[in-house]
This record gives structure tokens, C-alpha cells and sequence, in this order.
């Protein structure tokens, strides 16, 4: 907390010092786009405004497609070339929107936003310098930031150069199945880029190299059952609910310490009926019969592939240890996959750093893999270098009523992403 304070105070002590006060390491284009960053936070935060209030959960298709329209006319005046990208019918999603400028020159680059939300709307409500309503942070404040960045940069005449994709999707909420359908368009976009940037919400003054990945599991036990004072006795064995407590126990001891991994069991039925459905559970057992079946539902998290298999190999191992009377066995479903830090995303964090540093605000450092859920960006992070986490800051809840975000980082977040845009499409 003292940290977010601290930055802040830099960032409007910075914002008071006029332009020439950094003139030693920007270029004259370069004060230029932070000179139309400052002059046009108005109309920015108008355009978050009118995204906010259009309502965009993900299952709304039309709503998804409203904020979609929304940026592409912004996109389209800035001499881009948009498209919508519809998805299958069957997927039930509204699709993605993608813009391209065609230049040249420099590094070729992927922007990733998405315009969905997790709830319903609340409308955009400002309470000080903190703006409130659903998506304000995830991300309709991120996407405000890339498509700021990209006007500062048309307005020096740097975007007709540059060879950048921006590609905000419709179901990052909920992505929709089968991901190679879904994400085939981000995929493709990836492959003809040098580099991706996400602008899911920032925790101050860092930005992310690496995310976990998700998955599921489902553990089903089965065992001889009978009376229950026959438990533990040649013939009957010891019964479905300590077999999954064996094995659950056993997953902790023998992988409850691996950095990145956690593996959370979050529904648990036994007894001599079960049934499970989606999120919930039935189970019938009276106390003197020895439970016939064990059902535990689960996820996954992990740092990269190799972790997951590895992780996966050794709980399908503990679970083929059977204890008397037992069996059982364990699936796994596929969620999200890592973005696993790498060399080539420690670059584009220094390059970052450096335009900070360069702007006044500071370091950026590399937050720690395990404080970031999944996203997006997982999807392309092992094709090419990734950055995540540089949208809007000081955001809160977002998958919760209350949504905010701190629009007094909204200038300093966008002279950084736009400044490190301009610098890798040179
Ligand atoms: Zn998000």
C-alpha cells in the first residue's frame, strides 16, 4: 500500500514538471505523444465512459458486439484496417475485433484486449479520481489505454509505419471450447508478429512475465462395501472415502510445496450413492455401511507445460496405490496453459523499465508468476515474447460488484505503453 502511495505522488509530481524537464532521453516525436497524451485525458475517459456503460458479459453477444463497434470506429479514423471475426454459432460467443495497420517497418506487434465482462453492468460512476462500473478495470481501461496510445502515435504520424495488430476479444471471460476454434485468429495473428502486449489491469510499477496456467481433475474412487464393522478386514478393505482421503493427503505431502503448483480439491462427495454435476454434488451413505464411491473435483495451476505433466504423472501414480478393497482413478481436463517466463519477456520488461525510467515514473519490475491469475495472453505466450499486465491500475474486484479503477495512473500507464509501442515499431 505504501508503494501504490508513493508511486502515485511520483506520477502527479511528474505530471506538474513540464515536458522539457525529460528532454534529454526523449526524441522530439517522442514529447510530442506524451504532450497529446496530456492534452487529451478528457476525451479519454469519455470513451472509458461510453464503453462502461454499454453492458458486455460475455454470454451478451449483442453487447460484446456494441463495445466491438464502439473501438472500431475509433480504430478505423486512425486509418487502421478492422474486421469482425465471427466464431461458429454453435460456440455462442460473440467473436473478436481486430485492427492492423499496415506500415514496414520496426517490430511487428500483437495488442490484446478483450470486451467482455464477468457480470452484468453497473454503469460508470465517478467518486473522485476513482471511477467505478463493471469492466472499468477488466478491461475496458486497458483497452482505453491501447487505443490512446495508438491515437498519440497517429497523431505524430508513427502508425502508418508500424506493422500492429490490435485484437480484442469476446470471451476471455469464458473462453469459448474447443480453444483451437476460439483462439485460432490470436494465434494466427501471434505467428505473424514479434511480440505481444495484454493490458489486463497493472499492479503498480510492475508488469508480467509469467502466468499459471490452469486445469481440472476428477478423482472417482469405487470399493467393496458391506457393514460397516467389517471396515479394514480381509474381503472388505477400508472403503471409498479413505482411499480419497489417502489420496489427497498424499498429493500434499508429495507435491504441496512445489513452487507454482497448487492443486485445490473443491468438492469432495462419498458414501453409497454419489453423484456429481458440474459445481454440485449428492451423496447418500447410512453410517453403517462402508462407502461404496468417492468423488473429489478439482484444479490445477502450474508455471509451464513440463510442470503440469510432471505434476500430472505423480498424482496418476498415488491414485494407482490402491489400499485393500479400492480403486480408483484420476482425469484430467485441459484449461488454460502457462505464460512461462522466458528470456524473451524479461526483453520487453526491460524495455518497459526503460521507458519509465526515461518518463520519469520509476522502475517496472516483474511480478511475481503466482500473484497473476490466467488470461489471453496464454494463448500466444509460447510464440512469441509476451508482456502482460500493463492496463489500467489500482483496479479492484472485477470479478465482484464494485468494480473500480484509479484514473489518476490512466496518463502515466499510457505514455508508457504508447512510448514502448513507438519504440519497438522503430
Ligand atoms: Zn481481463
Amino acid at each position: 500500500m505504501r508503494r501504490f502511495v508513493s508511486s502515485l505522488f511520483t506520477a502527479s509530481l511528474i505530471a506538474a514538471v513540464s515536458a522539457h524537464a525529460f528532454g534529454q532521453t526523449l526524441s522530439a516525436d517522442e514529447r510530442k505523444i506524451v504532450d497529446y497524451i496530456d492534452r487529451n485525458g478528457g476525451a479519454a475517459i469519455s470513451l472509458l465512459e461510453a464503453s462502461v456503460n454499454i453492458e458486455s458479459p460475455t454470454e451478451d453477444l449483442d453487447g460484446v458486439k456494441k463495445v466491438g463497434e464502439l473501438y472500431r470506429k475509433e480504430l478505423e479514423s486512425l486509418g487502421m484496417k478492422t474486421a469482425w471475426l465471427d466464431l461458429p454459432p454453435e460456440l455462442k460467443r460473440a467473436g473478436h475485433l481486430i485492427a492492423e495497420s499496415n506500415g514496414t517497418r520496426g517490430k511487428r506487434l500483437l495488442l490484446l484486449g478483450h470486451l467482455d465482462t464477468v457480470l452484468r453492468g453497473e454503469p460508470y460512476k465517478l467518486d473522485g479520481t476513482r471511477a467505478f462500473g463493471t469492466g472499468v478495470g477488466d478491461m475496458k481501461g486497458g483497452n482505453l489505454i491501447i487505443i490512446q496510445a495508438l491515437k498519440a502515435l497517429h497523431a505524430v504520424g508513427a502508425l502508418k509505419d508500424s506493422r500492429i495488430i490490435a485484437m480484442f476479444t469476446g470471451d476471455e471471460e469464458d473462453t469459448a471450447d474447443p480453444i483451437e476454434v476460439s483462439r485460432r485468429d490470436m494465434v494466427a495473428a501471434a505467428k505473424r508478429s514479434d511480440a505481444a502486449l495484454s493490458f489486463e489491469g497493472t499492479v503498480l510499477n510492475t508488469a508480467t512475465v509469467g502466468r499459471r496456467g490452469f486445469s481440472s481433475w476428477k478423482l472417482e474412487v469405487t470399493a467393496k462395501t458391506g457393514h460397516s464393522g467389517q471396515i479394514f478386514r480381509d474381503g472388505m478393505g477400508d472403503g471409498a472415502v479413505f482411499e480419497a482421503a489417502r489420496i489427497l493427503n498424499e498429493f500434499r505431502l508429495a507435491l504441496g510445496k512445489e513452487k507454482y503448483l497448487t492443486f485445490n480439491p473443491s468438492l469432495i462427495v462419498g458414501g453409497t450413492t454419489v453423484e456429481t454435476k458440474d459445481a454440485d454434488g449428492r451423496a447418500s451413505g447410512k453410517t453403517n455401511v462402508v462407502a461404496a464411491k468417492a468423488i473429489v473435483n478439482g484444479d490445477l495451476r502450474f508455471i509451464s507445460e513440463a510442470q503440469k505433466l510432471a505434476a500430472r504423472a505423480r498424482m496418476t501414480e498415488i491414485v494407482s496405490k490402491s489400499l485393500a478393497g479400492t480403486t480408483a482413478k484420476i482425469t484430467f481436463e485441459d484449461g488454460l496453459p502457462a505464460m512461462s517466463p522466458n528470456e524473451g519477456n524479461y526483453k520487453l520488461l526491460a524495455e518497459l523499465d526503460k521507458v519509465s525510467k526515461d518518463l520519469g515514473f520509476g522502475a517496472v519490475e516483474a511480478l511475481d508468476p503466482g500473484e497473476r491469475g490466467a488470461g489471453d495472453i496464454a494463448f500466444v505466450a509460447d510464440i512469441v515474447p509476451s508482456l502482460d499486465g500493463i492496463g489500467i491500475g489500482g483496479t479492484r474486484a472485477s470479478h465482484a460488484k464494485g468494480e473500480s479503477a484509479d484514473l489518476n495512473t490512466l496518463p502515466m500507464l499510457t505514455k508508457r505503453a504508447a512510448l514502448l509501442i513507438y519504440r519497438l515499431t522503430r
